[in-house]
């Protein structure tokens, strides 16, 4: 290889060199120029071109100060590089040519040829646009953490390890009244009106990092204390280097007051809670009192053994020393006493009129009467018999029920009677009212009853004496009335003469009478007091015949015609001596009407009953005697016809022992009557 071409070679190679650390240059993200000693620009990159918006031939060779805000300091820059050799970080603002402004921080170097001669600057600049963006977010967001802490109601602090401020807030300065320039640089500690736990709260925090609710009292610059309570933490540095501790004070005055409040408003609270226990207690006694006193009242039915206990119940549990209940007597309208409680013999026996006195005032009134404040002398001293006092309240209450006056309550008090006291009495008295109106209710149900025993007691005699009576009427006078029967049966079949045979029979006839009578007046008194009959299901209309039967000879001396229209089955539930009733009836028809006149019997169906009639074609019974004819021993209009009077008020009896019914029509085909009976069918 010639010289030649081994020069051409390291030419070669040195151009390679070059073009490697030009391309270098040009790929920098980072504008980069030279300038000679005079500041004047003699090369620059792609990235420069770019940033400046300036062409190179533009740029080369112009100032390197014209190309930036403030060019004397772009100029100082270049000065220092050549002076110090080098410089970092130093900042400029480039203005391109559009007019943006670019914030550019400089890194520059002196470059010298190979005889080590200084030739120019070198200078890299860096587009700091994001730096300086985030640069001025720290800070606004400095600016805006400090406004926070500063806007705090919190006083805030920062001490270092040893406890001296370092830092304080606006509230910190209001609350100790200190400037902020007073504040930095003190001893924490000084600022409380005890130094020691103050300090040992910050030594606390160092060692557990953070503490809570700290509580100590602040002095301000004027003498003003404050409660605060504490919660404090450590801060580091970037490194995690413990640097002091930031404390935050609340001020607890208000807290305190609340507290304080709170604790007054709870005793208070308890206080109440305490007298209103006091007064449900007095309550429970009272309705305890009233149960005790009711149970009084409805333990005994007795009206005065009643008072008497009620009374001494209510001067007991009012603790009143007198007391006394008047009764009211409405005939008399008087009060009568009724009952005392510790009261002198006289006035046992008092009464007053209504209106007059204490007791006859409230009753008037139907009001309760109070007299309070009664004077402490002589006049108003009251002898109670088991004690002397001077009573201070006197109540009157009258004793109502239903409106009506039953009585007044009078009761003693030695002191002043209390509104709940008042009511308490009221009450009691009402029940007074009902139980004396049940009392006195009681005493006249049992006086009725009394009555009503000593009545029954007189019925049951007159009922022994009907009955002796009839057993009289059937011994001692039938016996002898049918001795003389006999005896005028003898006499009459021996005797001979004519009108001693006349007499006799008219002894006969008078004796059958006699006999009839005694014997209906005692079947009519039987069945007087017979109260129920016993009843077999029978077919009455066979009954009703067979008493025709009995009568045909009867009817066929009179020459009367006797019609039974009944033919059907008449089932009901009688008692034989039912037959006695149509016996009766058909007897009186034929008594009772001439000769050769129709009777009609029938039986019709009157549900729920049987109608059973008998018509005559007699002499018929006026309106006004219809009714009396069931009455015993009623007859009108004998006609000379013998009875006794006792047939019809007999029959009555049967039939209302059967649960039926009686009755006397006009005959309504003419002259005559309709009697008729009803029983119930079965
Ligand atoms: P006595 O027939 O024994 O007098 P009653 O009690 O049977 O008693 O009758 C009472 C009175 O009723 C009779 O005295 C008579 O005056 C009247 N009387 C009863 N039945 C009839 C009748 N069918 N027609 C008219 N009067 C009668």
């Amino acid at each position: 290889m010639t010289k030649m071409s081994q020069l051409e070679d390291h030419i070669k190679e040195l151009e390679e060199i070059q073009r490697y650390n030009r391309g270098l240059i040009e790929a920098s993200i980072d504008p980069m120029l030279t300038t000679d000693t005079d500041g004047i620009i003699t090369d620059v990159n792609e990235q420069m071109v770019n940033i400046t918006g300036h062409s190179r031939k533009r740029l080369i060779g112009t100032p390197f100060k014209e190309y930036f805000t403030d060019p004397e300091e772009a100029y100082e820059g270049i000065k220092e590089t050549l002076a110090e050799k080098m410089v970092r970080d130093y900042e400029l603002t480039l203005i391109s040519q559009t007019g943006k402004q670019i914030p550019v921080s400089y890194n520059a170097t002196v470059f010298t040829d190979a005889e080590g001669n200084v030739k120019g600057v070198f200078a890299v600049a860096r587009d700091i646009t994001e730096y300086k963006k985030m640069e001025q977010e720290i800070k606004e967001s400095q600016r805006y953490n400090r406004g926070l802490i500063e806007s705090s109601i919190d006083a805030m602090l920062t001490t270092d390890t040893d406890g001296i401020i370092t830092d304080v807030n606006e509230q910190m300065i209001r609350i100790t009244g200190r400037l902020r320039e007073q504040l930095i640089g003190t001893p924490f500690k000084e600022y409380f009106t005890n130094p020691e736990v103050a300090y040992e709260g910050i030594i606390k925090t160092l060692s557990e990092k953070m503490v809570r609710d700290y509580e100590l009292t602040l002095v301000s610059r004027a003498g003003k204390e404050f409660p605060v309570s504490y919660n404090a933490t450590v801060f580091t540095d970037a490194s995690g280097y413990v640097k002091g501790v930031f404390a935050v004070a609340r001020d607890m005055t208000e807290h305190k007051r609340l507290e304080k409040e709170l604790k007054s408003y709870t005793e208070n609270l308890e206080v109440k809670v305490n007298e209103r226990t006091e007064e449900l207690k007095i309550q429970q006694e009272r309705e305890s009192s009233y149960n005790q006193i009711l149970t009084t009242l409805n333990a005994s039915i007795d009206l005065s053994i009643m008072l008497k206990n009620g009374l001494n119940e209510i001067v007991q549990h009012l603790n009143a020393p007198f007391g006394v209940i008047y009764l009211y007597d409405i005939e008399e309208n008087v009060l009568k006493t009724a009952a005392t409680h510790a009261v002198k013999k006289e006035l046992l026996t008092a009464q007053f009129e209504v209106g007059e006195g204490i007791p006859g005032e409230a009753a008037l009134e139907r009001k309760t009467l109070i007299i309070k404040d009664i004077p402490q002398d002589e006049r108003y001293h009251i002898d109670f018999g088991v004690m002397e006092a001077n009573p201070k309240t006197i109540m009157s209450i009258p004793i109502v029920f239903r409106k009506n006056l039953l009585g007044t309550i009078v009761i003693g008090f030695l002191t002043d009677v209390s509104e709940d006291t008042q009511q308490f009495l009221q009450r009691i008295v009402s029940q007074f009212g009902i139980a004396i109106n049940n009392a006195q209710s009681y005493d006249m149900v049992q006086n009725m009853a009394q009555e009503l025993q000593e009545y029954s007691g007189q019925l049951e005699k007159s009922n022994q004496l009907k009955d002796l009576f009839t057993d009289i009427l059937r011994h001692d006078l039938l016996n002898p009335a049918g001795l003389v029967r006999g005896f005028t049966d003898v006499l009459l079949s021996k005797e001979i003469d004519e009108k001693n045979k006349e007499l006799l029979k008219k002894v006969h006839n008078n004796n059958e009478k006699l006999i009839d009578l005694i014997e209906t007046a005692s079947k009519f008194a039987k069945l007087e007091s017979t109260e129920e009959l016993e009843f077999e299901r029978n077919d009455i209309g066979i009954i009703f015949k067979n008493v025709v039967d009995n009568f045909a000879q009867l009817a066929e001396d009179k020459e009367m015609t006797i019609e039974f229209l009944a033919d059907g089955e008449y089932f009901a539930n009688v008692n034989p001596i039912i037959e006695d009733v149509f016996s009766n009836l058909l007897s009186n028809a034929i008594k009772y009407s001439p000769k050769g006149s129709r009777i009609i019997l029938d039986i019709q169906d009157a549900d729920p009953d049987w109608r059973i009639s008998v018509t005559d074609f007699g002499f018929g019974i006026a309106d006004e005697d219809k009714t009396k004819l069931f009455q015993r021993f009623k007859r009108v209009d004998k006609k000379g016809i013998k009875g006794t009077g006792l047939g019809l008020a007999i029959g009555k009896r049967i039939v209302e022992l059967h649960g039926g019914d009686v009755g006397i029509e006009n005959n309504p085909e003419g002259q005559g009557s309709v009697f008729w009976v009803t029983i119930e069918k079965a």
